[in-house]
């Protein structure tokens, strides 16, 4: 019997007006993979992990998500997923340990925070101001906060874009860490990279063609 996998994306296509965002884009990620979708700046990567996660909906393609469908099943979706954000920011003056318990408050069967803190390293600075962390300690929260309902799969956005090389191979080292307890990761990149299990690259001439003008 074979498995299902854990994202199934088929002939997937969004457009923004006439802007071609993703075109016949169709991957397979399987349980415990560390999957990238690679492709350069404004090949498409956010918006089909977007549609996958969710948070918008292709113009046509089939996407099953844990066997789920992400338009459909969206309330059931997020509770089993999570979601690390690009480039995101949090109040200056929210601490680490408020801002995991706000996240908590949103699941309904979230993980114990303390403990997950001490897990991400972030023990010494669970009451620091988010204005105080460094680009590696912010990284280290955001990654926390996805993992604050013990995600199924976790989504990752250039998680370690601007990061020094030391910071970027902790960060790898923590979700390889991760992954060894079952978690499937999908993550993107502008350009390849040696962390990947498995990647789809979206090349740059399938996207951003002028769509054909609408009747
Ligand atoms: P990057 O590596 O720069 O983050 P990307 O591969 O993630 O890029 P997308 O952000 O998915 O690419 O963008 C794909 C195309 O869709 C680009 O041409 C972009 O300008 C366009 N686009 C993205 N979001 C929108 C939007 N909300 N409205 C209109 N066009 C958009």
């Amino acid at each position: 019997m074979t498995r299902q996998p854990v994202i199934h994306v088929a002939s997937v296509r969004k457009t923004y007006g006439r802007t071609v965002a993703v075109d016949e884009v169709s991957f397979d990620v399987q349980a415990g993979e560390i999957f990238g979708l690679i492709g350069p700046n404004g090949a498409g990567k956010t918006t089909t992990m977007e549609c996958v996660d969710g948070l918008r909906v292709p113009d046509r393609g089939l996407i099953a998500v844990l066997g789920l469908d992400p338009k459909r099943d969206l309330y059931a979706l997020q509770e089993r997923i999570g979601v690390q954000l690009q480039e995101a920011q949090l109040q200056k003056r929210i601490k680490v340990r408020e801002a995991v318990g706000l996240w908590a408050s949103l699941y309904q069967k979230p993980v114990d925070g303390d403990r997950l803190i001490e897990q991400l390293g972030l023990g010494e600075k669970r009451n620091a101001w988010f204005m105080t962390l460094s680009g590696g300690q912010k990284q280290r929260l955001f990654i926390a906060l996805a993992l604050i309902n013990d995600p199924e799969l976790i989504f990752l956005d250039e998680l370690t874009t601007g990061l020094d090389p030391q910071a970027r191979r902790a960060i790898w080292d923590l979700v390889r860490g991760i992954r060894q307890r079952g978690k499937t990761f999908a993550t993107e990149w502008p350009s390849s990279t040696t962390v990947a299990s498995s990647t789809s690259a979206l090349p740059p001439s399938s996207c951003n063609d002028t769509a054909p003008s609408g009747p």
